[in-house]
């Protein structure tokens, strides 16, 4: 696949930066959304001129490319993929961020590489049986008002000790593989499982094999709160839905909301990180289904609503774009509400 990369890097960065969830001033400046920059004070702003973005705290700048791949620890290829897909391709595209198209001599078309890392369904699979939930876990869930059928269903796991379940996965992939399926960090003391110690473990099942995993903290602090295998973007959460009976499919943002719409009796699908698209083939298993859209309350959920109303209309898809109550700002707090639980 060729990219025209002038056209890519003059989708216009706010419009990307808040997308993405940056919440920024008329002038473009505000808090750093970076993974591993938790931003006290702000320190991002854009460069209207340049397109780009300059971050004092991370030390991180560049261009709307950049800010994808920072965003979603993404290669330069996928991350033009992403751009393309989202702002500049037929049915899907934001006509506000239309860039105007340029003369064919002046497009400088890209190859894309396959990314090195890719998903290893034997090694997620695996990492999830070692990592039974625990008590902390299963009542950080009760908190959030999830049953143990949900628990259960969702089967949720819990990273035990996690310099204990390094050593037995070295022993038992090898570091290449586990390398090479997005596990491994660089640790100040040589490398290490990227799944910190008593992370809850998201498995994201399809068909019965774990086709991703998503590490979450079981506390409140907002600091490292979710870890996830490394340049490999994250397919929707919960693709088995979409095998079961119901006439709507229910399309929400982030793992605790698919949880909450399940403890509320829908069938729900979510998205995820930068990623936030459907593929083609999922949108095929849509056809003569309803879809109910929940996104959260911000800049970033309306656009993502937009685009998949967008979308799926073009495919002859009704779509209802479902709105929360005003005191809740996702589907977990209506839950919450529901059942009783502040
Ligand atoms: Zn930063």
């Amino acid at each position: 696949m060729k990219f025209d990369l002038e056209r890519i890097k003059a989708i216009p960065i706010a419009t990307v930066a808040s997308d993405l969830g940056f919440v920024l001033s008329p002038k473009g400046a505000g808090r750093c959304r970076f993974p591993g920059h938790p931003d006290q004070r702000p320190s991002f702003s854009l460069r209207p001129a340049s397109n780009g973005f300059n971050c004092f705290g991370c030390q991180r700048s560049g261009s709307v490319i950049d800010l994808v791949m920072a965003m979603n620890s993404i290669d330069f290829a996928p991350a033009c993929r992403w751009l393309n897909d989202n702002y500049l391709s037929g049915n899907g595209a934001l006509s506000r961020s239309r860039a105007p198209r340029l003369k064919s001599t002046e497009t400088l078309p890209v190859s894309v590489q396959p990314s090195s890392h890719r998903v290893d369904p034997e090694i997620y699979g695996w990492i999830l049986d070692q990592s039974p939930l625990t008590e902390s876990g299963r009542s950080y869930l009760q908190r959030r008002a999830f049953s143990a059928e949900t628990i259960a269903h969702f089967q949720i796991g819990q990273i035990g000790d996690r310099a204990t379940l390094w050593r037995s996965a070295i022993a038992t992939f090898g570091m290449a593989r586990l390398d090479g399926a997005g596990l491994v960090i660089e640790g100040r003391y040589g490398p290490l499982l990227c799944f910190p110690s008593q992370y809850l473990l998201f498995p994201f099942l399809q068909d019965g094999s774990v086709v991703y995993l998503q590490a979450r903290r079981t506390d409140d602090q907002k600091q490292y709160r979710w870890f996830c295998p490394a340049k490999i973007l994250p397919p929707p959460f919960n693709l088995d839905a979409l095998g079961k009976p119901g006439p709507t499919i229910t399309v929400c943002e982030g793992i605790t909301d698919v949880l909450s719409a399940h403890e509320l009796g829908m069938l729900p699908i979510g998205l995820l990180g930068a990623t936030r698209e459907l593929e083609p083939q999922i949108i095929d298993c849509l056809i003569g289904r309803n879809v109910a859209i929940f996104t959260d309350a911000d800049p970033a959920g309306r656009g993502l609503a937009k685009r998949l109303r967008d979308r799926l209309a073009a495919r002859g898809i009704s779509v209802v774009t479902k709105n929360l109550p005003p005191e809740a700002n996702d589907l977990n707090d209506y839950l919450r509400s529901r059942r009783g639980i502040t």
